[in-house]
């Protein structure tokens, strides 16, 4: 498992003009973790001047910086709205991660302390908009791996919980949400728990928590109230896929409280691998699980892969019936 501790924080000075920023810099300085001002989070030049190789040692630093860009991006899968939040990034090292794609081994944990300027922008686009929509606030990040640092999450839920027409929403590969059970989410958040087979989380999805960690917490989050969805992501065709999607769905099947049975939905994305991904696994994690099979996957689009369309159509038939007998009553949202 990852610490949570990182190894030196890199910070933009105006970080220090906001309570929250202050604190975290304040809780690592007096740990003794080397403390180093930049300039901009996106601009860490002694950072992008080392080798490829040394990405898995920039997964343990922290950036604190602000957000400028505050857009909300439309969108029609998980939500309605993608919001630019708290981070993007994080200290996990999944090896098909699609960040690298976008920050290459820049894909490390970034947190933006102006969290109150995000959510007015929230406020506002639900005020323009009048009727209910849903956010995604974890789309760049991994928000309850973030939540541990900053409480950012908690924050979020609970803000969620004021407001009207409007439901929060996030993915996550990690169990650690005993600190979001008792706040005052009024209903007005979800949780995708993000899962795979255990072989695939062992071997590829490197940092993170554990299946039955994640079922665990999904349990528990059910529990509290919230709206929980599974999230099953990125399917990975390793050799003996089927077996392993199988047992994966049975084991849902068997652990997951069985009042949520019915009320769960289900979310399915196929991998997509990027070149970025490979050139990174390939300095950083030599030995690392390969996921890329050239022989089942095909271009798509600028240096990235996906499967070919009859061995991802034959995948996804299989798995939607798995689901379907299990969960008769769970709806799938969206495969892609
Ligand atoms: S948990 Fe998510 S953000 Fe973190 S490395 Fe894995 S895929 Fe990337």
């Amino acid at each position: 498992m990852i610490s949570y501790i990182p190894k030196k924080v890199y910070y933009e000075k105006e970080v220090l003009k906001y309570e929250q920023g202050l604190e975290i810099y304040n809780r690592y300085k007096n740990m003794g973790i080397p403390t180093i001002e930049i300039s901009s989070h996106n601009k860490i030049e002694e950072l992008r001047q080392l080798p490829d190789k040394e990405f898995t040692n920039l997964k343990k630093y922290l950036i604190l910086g602000i957000r400028k860009s505050l857009r909300l991006i439309p969108n029609d899968k998980s939500a309605d709205f993608i919001v630019p939040f708290t981070s993007s990034g994080c200290m996990a090292m999944c090896t098909y991660c699609y960040l690298v794609c976008t920050f290459f081994k820049g894909a490390y944990l970034r947190v933006f302390v102006n969290r109150e300027q995000m959510m007015q922008a929230i406020k506002r686009k639900i005020n323009k908009i009048g009727e209910h929509k849903v956010y995604e606030l974890g789309s760049n990040s991994d928000m309850v791996l973030e939540n541990v640092i900053t409480g950012n999450l908690r924050w979020a839920v609970e803000e969620f919980g004021k407001l009207d027409n409007a439901t929060a929403t996030f993915a996550t590969k990690f169990n650690m949400v005993d600190d979001l059970l008792d706040s005052k989410h009024n209903g007005n958040t979800q949780i995708r728990i993000s899962v795979n087979p255990h072989e695939i989380i062992k071997k590829v999805e490197i940092g993170t928590s554990s299946l039955d960690e994640r079922i665990k917490a999904a349990n528990k989050m059910y529990r509290a109230g919230y709206k929980v969805g599974i999230n099953i992501a990125p399917i990975i065709l390793i050799k003996d896929w089927r077996r392993n999607y199988k047992k994966l769905i049975k084991e849902l099947h068997d652990k997951l409280n069985k009042e949520m049975h019915d009320k769960i939905f289900f979310e399915l994305i196929f991998m997509t691998y990027g070149y970025a991904n490979d050139i990174i696994n390939k300095e950083a994690m030599p030995n690392v699980y390969n996921v890329f099979d050239k022989n089942i996957m095909r271009p798509k689009g600028r240096g990235k892969y996906c499967y070919k369309q009859d061995i991802r159509n034959e995948a996804e038939s299989y798995i939607f019936d798995e689901i379907s007998k299990y969960f008769p009553y769970a709806k799938i949202s969206y495969c892609v």
